[in-house]
């Protein structure tokens, strides 16, 4: 299983085609102020494209680079915010996912409430905490904390362990508990025993965070209590897994029977942990790191109560720190805010009210946002895309000349099974069950967490669901999981420049056809080819079909590392391989299904340019950004995908782009047929 969110997706809007091209509007048809007509598309397709924009942006100050994503997050977000507050505003029917919605935000924003009742809320927590007197209520107390809000992702979930309730890796019809490690208060391993100064330093701040809000708390003796949480936290981290194994899902897959935890990981009584966590009738498990159920269950033998008491009462606060008083919040900001993540000063509470309510109730804003900004018409003219996308996969893959007839074989099933969701979910949760009452944040937080914490658990009677949504649709992103066998694009991310379901079709599927045609080639090559069409862990591919594979993909190794920006800086054609060839995949795909549209017609002239010309103009858009040297020098050296100029340079391999745009061999960008690859 893997996430991937897509990165810069660029293209142009446009009106409809049944308008002449007499009527249409030039600017609105296609973004021809982007671009940059005195250069010739074949010696500088991207600049051609991309030149008038490239001379007019300007990388935002606290920013190191600036694209279409940065600016539709930016534009979202302030979408996402005004039908929250609007929602607050309206006084919407009780019960209504807008009343929720809206009540959420206010009683965040409530501040003088908040201040009223002090630390009053946490009375009942902090009695079960006091409460704890041997290791089978430390047990119980802990199996009561236990995440459901985690993922595959999650490197260290927010209490003791987390639990993912996912399809297992050899069963597709059931869901399965995946537990996953957790209970560190600064983000990873690494912030605990790397050895450097940097993070010396760091964790002689989250000391004396520790402490803050011990004393803030009136808990007696904080400073040395502080040392002991942090020396306890040191020997969690030190059981986690290391960062690199969660590239590897062979090394997560660990089934664990519920009798295993007793033999495997001794210490927590574990009958009173699964009985509090709500889960004692489960029988299987998958322990996605077996060192840190292993380790953490010992220090639950190993450690003082009184010492696991004080790091409970100091999560408890910092669970919640964003819905007690502001002196707890302002503690937790100089911490989390300022050195953790550099930022000041303190951001305005709203921006923390808009992420708790798109935490609490994500499909919820989701609905409201959909309603709002993709009506089903929207839906319907990306899935008749996504339609055209699958037919032309089908035809390609039939004709690829590396791929063994049998390898083909299960290739074709697995696109045939493949999930797709757009835009937004066909059945959206049921938030009924549900209290959001205004004036009450913090119980509104703690209800929303027990309402997703049973829904999340439910999911383990229930057959497993592989239309279940894995990002919210005002996120602007897209989620491929392997297992099972989906992908899903939100409405966020469909939307102009990316995606104009009134626009133009041609620049629809040069630019998000051509982005969703990439994310749909992984499920096919070397991340998605362990994963069958259920999404169970098994390589389907032959040893062969991998040797002819790379003999393919070797000259476009060899045409990446021609690329050179600076003097004395090239991109190295080995590390951005496998997104380069899902970079052409997609274009060729997305040409593929661009035709399969036409039904054998011809597109519309719009601003002088033909179909085909706006199908690789939009493509050469979608990837535009703007960056500094300092930024350019570290994608290249760290990043899986080459600057956003090579990739629009991926057109020097179509035939069809040569047609277009009537490319000739003197253009510097011209190849010779033998040297353009197909490997798709
Ligand atoms: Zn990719």
């Amino acid at each position: 299983m893997i996430f991937l969110r897509t990165t810069t997706f660029v293209t142009i809007f446009a009106l409809a085609v049944s308008l002449s091209p007499a009527a249409a509007p030039v600017a609105q048809n296609v973004n021809t102020q982007d671009m940059d007509r005195s250069v010739k598309p074949g010696d500088d397709f991207y600049r051609f494209a991309n030149g008038g924009w490239l001379k007019t942006v300007a990388v935002p100050a606290g920013q190191t680079s600036y694209g279409t994503s940065a600016m539709l997050i930016e534009k979202t977000s302030e979408r996402v915010r005004n039908l929250i507050q609007e929602a607050a505003a309206a006084k919407p029917a009780t019960g209504s996912i807008a009343q929720k919605v809206g009540d959420y935000y206010a009683s965040f924003m409530d501040e003088a409430a908040i201040e009223a009742r002090g630390l009053t809320p946490l009375a009942d927590e902090m009695a079960a905490i006091a409460a704890i007197t041997n290791k089978a209520s430390l047990s119980a107390y802990l199996g009561a904390t236990l995440n459901t809000e985690v993922d595959g992702l999650t490197a260290n979930a927010d209490h003791v362990f987390g639990v993912w309730v996912n399809q297992s890796f050899t069963d597709s019809k059931h869901y399965v508990f995946h537990l996953l490690q957790g209970g560190l208060g600064m983000p990873d391993r690494d912030a605990y025993i790397d050895p450097s100064s940097k993070m010396a330093a760091l964790r002689a701040h989250y000391q004396s965070h520790l402490a803050a809000i011990l004393k803030l708390a009136g808990v007696a003796d904080s400073e040395s209590k502080a040392a002991r949480i942090l020396s306890l936290e040191i020997r969690i981290a030190q059981t986690h897994a290391p960062d690199s194994d969660a590239a590897d899902v062979f090394k997560q897959n660990n089934l664990w029977k519920r009798g295993d935890f007793d033999v495997k990981a001794p210490g927590m009584d574990w009958d009173a942990y699964f009985k509090s966590a709500g889960v004692a009738d489960q029988p299987d498990f998958i322990v996605w790191q077996p060192s840190a159920v292993t380790g953490t269950s010992a220090l639950v033998g190993s450690e003082s109560i009184d010492l696991w008491k004080d790091y409970l009462r100091f999560h408890l606060i910092e669970h919640y720190a964003s819905v007690l008083p502001r002196a707890v919040a302002t503690e937790d900001f100089s911490f989390y805010g300022t050195i953790l993540s550099g930022a000041q000063p303190m951001p305005d509470r709203s921006k923390g009210a808009i992420a708790a309510t798109n935490g609490a109730l994500g499909q919820a804003v989701g609905e409201l946002y959909t309603q709002r900004y993709f009506p089903p018409d929207a839906k319907a003219k990306a899935q008749a895309m996504v339609a055209d996308l699958i037919t032309a996969y089908r035809t390609r893959i039939a004709n690829l000349t590396w791929m063994s007839p049998q390898t083909k074989e299960k290739a074709l099933a697995k696109l045939a099974a493949l999930r797709i969701g757009v835009g937004y979910p066909d059945t959206w949760i049921d938030y009924s069950r549900l209290e959001v009452v205004r004036g009450d944040a913090f119980g509104n937080m703690r209800r929303a967490e027990a309402f997703n914490r049973s829904r999340n658990l439910a999911k383990l009677r229930q057959p497993a669901d592989p239309d279940e949504w894995r990002i919210d649709p005002q996120s602007v992103g897209a989620v491929i999981m392997f297992s099972p066998n989906a992908e899903f694009f939100s409405a966020a991310i469909l939307q102009p420049p990316y995606f104009d379901s009134q626009g133009d079709a041609a620049s629809n599927y040069g630019s998000a056809g051509a982005g969703i045609a990439h994310e749909i080639s992984h499920s096919f090559d070397e991340l998605g080819n362990i994963y069958d069409s259920e999404g169970r862990l098994g390589n389907w591919w032959t040893a062969e079909d991998s040797a002819k594979y790379h003999a393919a993909a070797a000259k476009l190794v060899a045409q990446f590392d021609g690329y050179c920006p600076l003097s004395d800086l090239c991109v190295n054609g080995k590390q951005v391989l496998n997104e380069n060839i899902a970079d052409l995949a997609g274009l060729l795909v997305a040409h593929d299904a661009y035709v399969l549209s036409l039904k054998g017609k011809t597109d519309v002239v719009i601003g002088g340019l033909s179909g085909e010309q706006r199908f690789f103009l939009a493509f050469a858009q979608r990837w535009r950004r703007a960056q500094g040297e300092t930024a350019l020098r570290r994608q290249i050296a760290t990043d899986s995908h080459p600057p956003g100029e090579y990739r629009s340079d991926t057109v020097r391999n179509v035939e069809s782009w040569y047609k277009a745009y009537e490319i000739t061999p003197g253009d510097k960008l011209y190849l010779k047929s033998e040297d353009r690859v197909g490997i798709w």
